[in-house]
């Protein structure tokens, strides 16, 4: 195949073009503010867990103190009615010697569940601070997600807008290329993944780096500046310059 020399040379700004377009897309791919704004979901999610198993625990040790504290007091009411019972002097010696006996188990019943209810209001306190310092962990989370979430559109739009700028500068000397020279760039552009033109400089191919020699060599230094001629390593267009050392 020939084309005009020149028309050769541009496929080099066109390669860069590729370059930077493909170094675009995987800075894109492997941005870091992506694997912040999933940690921060991970933070998010843990400390909304946190929060729904420390209210459950809030509310059933809330529910069971209320319970004991019913219980608390019809023990504290039967020991009224007890009480005045004795009080009034209305009984015989018989009940009233089982009034009494029925008072002392009373006062022993209502004592513990007394303890009990305060090592229930002990664990509800430690409860309600477990939830608070959830829910703070929680706040603190949301944030930290909001932020990473708005770094992380900040360098997708930054990215977006270099993307832009090398779409369109690649148009621009894509369209100074004819189109059979073009379309074999592109062809090669596919295969290699990454560029289908590299320059010849100092003997090596700048796309696979390896340097030429012997017979590859000569054929390159006696072809016509308006052949085009490949890479027999990596198949992309050299592009010769005065710093090709041939
Ligand atoms: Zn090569």
């Amino acid at each position: 195949m020939k084309a005009d020399h020149f028309d050769q040379q541009r496929l080099l700004a066109l390669a860069a073009e590729d370059v930077a377009l493909s170094q675009l897309a995987h800075r894109r791919r492997t941005l870091p503010e992506l694997a912040a704004v999933e940690a921060a979901e991970q933070a998010d999610r843990a400390f909304a867990a946190d929060v729904v198993r420390a209210e459950t625990e809030v509310k059933d040790l809330g529910r069971e103190v209320r319970r004991m504290e019913s219980d608390v007091e019809t023990v504290r009411a039967r020991e009224e009615k007890d009480q005045k019972l004795l009080d009034s002097g209305a009984v015989s010696p018989k009940e009233m010697t089982n009034l009494q006996h029925e008072l002392e188990t009373l006062k022993r019943r209502q004592s513990d569940l007394e303890d009990q209810e305060l090592e229930l209001m002990e664990r509800l306190e430690v409860a309600e601070n477990a939830l608070a310092v959830a829910q703070s962990g929680l706040e603190q989370a949301r944030a930290d997600l909001e932020r990473a979430r708005q770094l992380r559109d900040d360098a997708l739009a930054d990215i977006a807008d270099s993307t832009k700028r090398h779409e369109s500068a690649r148009a621009e000397v894509a369209a100074g290329i004819a189109a059979p020279l073009l379309s074999l760039y592109d062809r090669i552009r596919a295969q290699t993944g990454s560029t289908g033109a590299a320059m010849l400089k100092a003997r090596q191919c700048q796309g696979c780096r390896i340097e030429l020699y012997g017979n590859e060599l000569s054929a390159v230094r006696n072809a016509d500046p308006h052949e085009v001629v490949r890479c027999e390593n990596c198949g992309r267009i050299l592009v010769r310059t005065a710093e090709s050392g041939l």
